[in-house]
């Protein structure tokens, strides 16, 4: 079997994002690209989380067609191939309707970059793509649009959020960071107003996080 700790690590992070409550039913996707051949491994359609495996992740080309595995792969699979098709830097997407989030997307808004984590991880406000047809290469190319060459993260109008990473891994942890943040904001807001952080010091607890967090050496 072709790329067996892709599949792994595709199938783990899809029942991460089961797991931490981020999607429903078979709703959501991830997948993973091997670059060096231009495959992706994702999930399949209309399969319950339960009943994912390694095994029945599905491999696809950049054209869209199986290279290997029984099933058909996600809906979601043209705008998962525009972003690896435009975004070189990323070689793992995720996608997911997780409430709060979806709940700005719904309304046209960005999450504003207003709360020191999220601000820390990403360094911007969480932008809002135009309205774009679901499953279509609309979607991915709205994403692109408000994403630009660097987020890594956009809520698409009326539907939900897709995020980007190095690695499907990276990927899910944006999912579940913005998730937590939506939250934190939604709830702010019935309080009281929600202001963005300075520019200046959004820039600074970006480029903080990026050279010291975590057991690398930058
Ligand atoms: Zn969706």
């Amino acid at each position: 079997m072709m790329y067996e700790e892709l599949r792994n690590e595709v199938y783990e992070m899809n029942m991460e994002l089961f797991n931490e409550g981020l999607v429903v039913w078979t709703g959501g996707n991830v997948s993973g690209l091997a670059a060096e051949k231009g495959h992706i491994v994702i999930k399949p359609s209309g399969v319950p989380f339960k009943k994912l495996s390694p095994q029945n992740m599905v491999v696809t080309d950049l054209n869209g067609s199986v290279v290997e595995g029984d099933l058909a792969p996600s809906v979601d699979l043209p705008v998962h191939i525009y972003i690896y098709k435009h975004r070189p830097d990323v070689r793992g997407i995720s996608h997911t309707h997780s409430p709060y989030a979806t709940s700005f997307a719904l309304l046209g808004q960005p999450i504003p970059a207003a709360l020191s984590p999220i601000v820390h991880l990403l360094g911007s406000e969480v932008p809002c793509s135009r309205y774009a047809q679901a499953a279509y290469e609309d979607t991915g190319k709205a994403i692109i649009e408000a994403a630009g060459e660097k987020g890594l993260v956009v809520l698409v109008q009326r539907h939900g959020v897709f995020t980007m990473g190095k690695t499907p891994n990276e990927s899910v942890k944006i999912a579940t960071q913005v998730e937590e943040a939506a939250r934190t904001i939604h709830y702010a807001m019935q309080r009281g107003k929600v202001e963005p952080m300075p520019d200046d010091e959004i820039k600074r607890c970006y480029d903080f996080y990026h050279a010291n967090y975590g057991q690398e050496k930058h």
